[in-house]
């Protein structure tokens, strides 16, 4: 793999690190967020033990959420 790959790789890394963080702060907020896959809603599911998962219908979009 060349340098060029992986600053290319660490950007993509990085923008979607950034998307990650607004995508959680728009539904916690209880905005109607569309999966950019599969255009279905993304809901907020609390789960146990301090822990919630942010996905939608198909589970393309699935991220673990620690609440405080
Ligand atoms: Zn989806």
């Amino acid at each position: 793999m060349t340098k060029l790959d992986f600053s290319a790789l660490n950007k993509n890394a990085a923008d979607s690190y950034h998307q990650q963080r607004n995508l959680i702060k728009k539904v916690c907020k209880g905005e109607q967020i569309n999966c950019q896959h599969c255009q279905l809603i993304i809901s907020l599911i609390p789960a146990q033990d301090g822990i919630a998962f942010i996905r939608c219908n198909k589970g393309c979009t699935n991220i673990e959420l620690e609440l405080g």
